[in-house]
């Protein structure tokens, strides 16, 4: 199919405008595999540049049944009724592996996903050269072009996205079960040390005992932890979506948090880091797709995976001769 042609500065209007249509095809665009999108991404992004970082960005993850969406909905509604227009963001790491998704098969936030207050978009599988979260925090960008005052970026917390997730955000918070066990939940120490805040989920129904009784452990755990750079210590709060209980308080936290980081500096220095960081990561991402989707490199790949595996080869022999092929063929 022939593809309607863009207008950059038509599409970028549009989404300062609040036109959600415009922001999904946008979002659209930043997610394609096409070279031909993402040369647009990037000029509209460009656009949109100025308009950009007025939103709080909040990173929410925790373990699958942890009670994320359901979380979600309520804190949301919280906020809405605040004042506030939020945007979710939802990533789902299966997605890449089985490219179903455990996110999108049932259907989640219907509440928020209906509000004209809030927008909801969960995140298209990734790449197969990764990039996944580069690509999250462009579309984040556009949906603070799109005026939402607050942007939650929601990830499943079993790995390695939380540290990535915690260059997109200005407070990541970690929601736990009450009695289920760090180990249980999976959630590793790295994780609880890189969180703001803590939400004990769940408390209500006659479980509310063993909330406050984790929430005062794991208080006490994150005391423990050696005092972060940002001088901040992360609390802990217990929550029922159901009864709509500790979403205020959860809020109130976090205004706190921003306060305080005003105030010091860390949180205009905080984004300022992750600025750089995403410029190497992109360094990353491309000179990575550059040299795999070489024709040079992707031609000899199988067989010197081969020779690798069959230990005919030294791997950092056969990595190096690849690279030097490489350099040999760009200089040309
Ligand atoms: P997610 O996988 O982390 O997104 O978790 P969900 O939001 O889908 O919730 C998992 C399960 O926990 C669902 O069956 C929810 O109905 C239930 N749940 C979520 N929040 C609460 C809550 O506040 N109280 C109780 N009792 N159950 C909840």
């Amino acid at each position: 199919i022939r593809k309607r042609k863009i207008d950059v500065n038509q599409l970028a209007d549009r989404i300062l405008a609040k036109d959600r249509v415009a922001l999904s095809q946008a979002i659209t665009l930043v997610e394609s595999t096409l070279k031909s999108d993402n040369l647009i991404a990037r000029q509209l992004l460009e656009k949109i540049m100025p308009h950009t970082g007025k939103s709080l960005r909040i990173g929410i993850t925790g373990v699958p049944g942890v009670g994320k969406s359901t979380f979600i909905e309520s804190f949301g509604e919280t906020l809405i009724n605040k004042g506030k227009r939020i945007a979710i963001l939802a990533i789902d790491p299966s997605s890449q592996r089985t490219r179903g998704s455990i996110l999108g098969d049932k259907t989640r936030m219907e509440t928020l996903a209906n509000n004209d207050q809030a927008y909801v978009r969960p995140s298209a599988a990734g790449s197969a050269l990764g990039g996944l979260h580069a690509r999250t925090r462009e579309t984040m960008l556009l949906c603070e072009a799109a005026g939402f005052d607050v942007v939650m970026i929601e990830t499943v917390g079993v790995g390695q996205s939380e540290v990535a997730v915690s260059q997109l955000v200005d407070f990541f918070l970690l929601l736990m079960l009450a009695g289920a066990g760090d180990e249980l939940q999976g959630i590793k120490r790295g994780i609880m040390e890189m969180c703001d805040g803590m939400v004990i989920t769940k408390a209500d129904s006659g479980n509310e005992d063993r909330a406050k009784m984790a929430k005062n452990q794991y208080q006490n755990a994150l005391h423990m932890f050696p005092a972060s750079e940002k001088g901040w210590l992360p609390k802990v709060i217990t929550a029922s979506s159901y009864n709509k209980t500790g979403m205020t308080e959860t809020w109130e936290m976090i205004c706190e948090f921003v306060e305080e980081m005003r105030t010091s500096g860390w949180f205009n220095h905080n984004r300022q880091s992750q600025n750089k960081h995403w410029m190497h990561e992109w360094i990353i991402q491309e000179l990575k797709s550059q040299f795999y989707t070489h024709p040079i490199v992707a031609q000899q790949m199988e067989t010197l995976e081969e020779e690798v595996m069959t230990d005919k080869r030294l791997p950092i022999m056969a990595a190096m001769e690849l690279l030097e092929q490489y350099h040999q063929e760009i200089q040309l």
